[in-house]
């Protein structure tokens, strides 16, 4: 059975403008189920890392936040700690960098609640029973909220060709733990011989992880974090997937078991946003936001994460972009090596949701 997304271009005028036009589309979703009088709703979101800006605006979180508090809800923007070194390793540096990022009381209306605690550790297990995990650990902070709103900017990812809203929720819901566990087994192969010496791994890698010898650059595996993004920030393609040890769509599949553990105890009670603007090459995990792949499209939303991905990427992939027109699929042209369709197969068969859609223009 296909399920409804709804879809805004980013045309305004006179008549109706962007929000007014976004709080129309809201309404199809009937909230009045899922938001309640007197309960908490976790508003879902990646706040960006230090040197990006192509996460959602802050305008827009307001508007989200707006649409909450009508439902007389109690709305808290939220997200989880990383899990390497950066400006969001922790809550309070997190919290910093939301607000340095324009993710102030006094714009978005809301607090901010980093949802698996100080350190990453606040977690609560679910049983979900899947092939890899038994139970996966999800950040207390989501878990205990009655309600979700999971915001998300629609990008292309490193590790699983397209970041959306089974990426924001799969990851992003995890405590520090559950992220090491989906990461595990990620580390890359070297190909020394490529080497150009130029230093960047040492000062680039979250984990600290990467050293240079004389004769080639090593990772110690003790600090290696899986995070895969030494295979974009190396231009000399050093660092490789290691497919031997790690099948491809393993990091995928335990992504989307994970999407499924955050979602256990909240059926029909959490709806999804992809903004699918400032559509850049990587994800909002990396320190820097990259040229855009194709033109701003759009804002849709759903009730199904899976039929929403599977929109948001058809979108993408019917844009045409600058440097040639003929790519017809941006994904698997960023990541050849990377399968961006068994995030929604995958989601399919577990039960999250459904690929087929139908696409309703606001
Ligand atoms: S970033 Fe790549 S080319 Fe530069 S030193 Fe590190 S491994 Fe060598
Ligand atoms: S995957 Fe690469 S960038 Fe990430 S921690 Fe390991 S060595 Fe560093």
């Amino acid at each position: 059975m296909s399920s409804k997304v709804y879809f805004m271009n980013m045309r305004a005028d006179f008549e109706e403008n962007s929000f007014a036009k976004f709080q129309r589309m809201i309404k199809n979703l009937h909230i009045e189920n899922m938001i309640k009088p007197g309960e908490m709703t976790a508003i879902k979101l990646h706040f960006g890392e230090q040197g990006t800006f192509s996460y959602i605006h802050p305008v827009w979180v307001r508007e989200v936040v707006q649409t909450v508090k009508k439902r007389n809800a109690t709305p808290f923007l939220t997200d989880t700690t990383s899990l390497y070194a950066g400006g969001r390793s922790y809550a309070v540096n997190h919290i910093e960098t939301a607000i340095s990022h324009g993710f102030a009381y006094s714009c978005v209306n809301s607090p901010i609640i980093i949802s698996d605690g100080l350190k990453g550790q606040d977690g609560v297990k679910v049983t979900i029973n899947k092939n890899y995990f038994p139970d996966v650990s999800i950040a207390s902070g989501i878990y205990h909220a009655d309600s979700m709103v999971v915001l998300t900017h629609f990008k292309g990812h490193v590790l699983s060709g397209f970041g959306g809203a089974l990426k924001n929720i799969g990851m992003g819901c995890a405590d520090k733990a559950g992220k090491y566990k989906m990461h595990l087994g990620a580390m890359p192969m070297i190909k020394p011989e490529l080497c150009k010496r130029c230093l960047l791994c040492i000062s680039s890698c979250p984990g600290k992880a990467i050293s240079l010898t004389e004769e080639a650059p090593q990772i110690d595996s003790k600090y290696c974090l899986g995070c895969g993004q030494c295979f974009s920030f190396c231009k000399a393609g050093v660092f490789k997937i290691n497919w031997d040890s790690t099948p491809p769509d393993t990091v995928i599949e335990k992504m989307v078991e994970f999407a499924y553990g955050s979602l256990l105890n909240k059926v029909g009670r959490v709806f999804f946003i992809n903004f699918l603007l400032n559509i850049t090459p990587g994800c909002d995990c990396l320190p820097f936001s990259d040229a855009c792949i194709v033109p701003d499209i759009g804002i849709a939303l759903s009730l199904d994460p899976v039929a929403l991905d599977q929109a948001s990427v058809d979108l993408v992939n019917q844009q045409h972009v600058s440097m040639n027109n003929e790519i017809e699929d941006k994904f698997l042209s960023l990541y050849p090596q990377i399968n961006w369709q068994r995030q929604l197969e995958y989601a399919q068969e577990i039960g999250l949701g459904s690929r087929d859609y139908e696409l309703i223009r606001i």
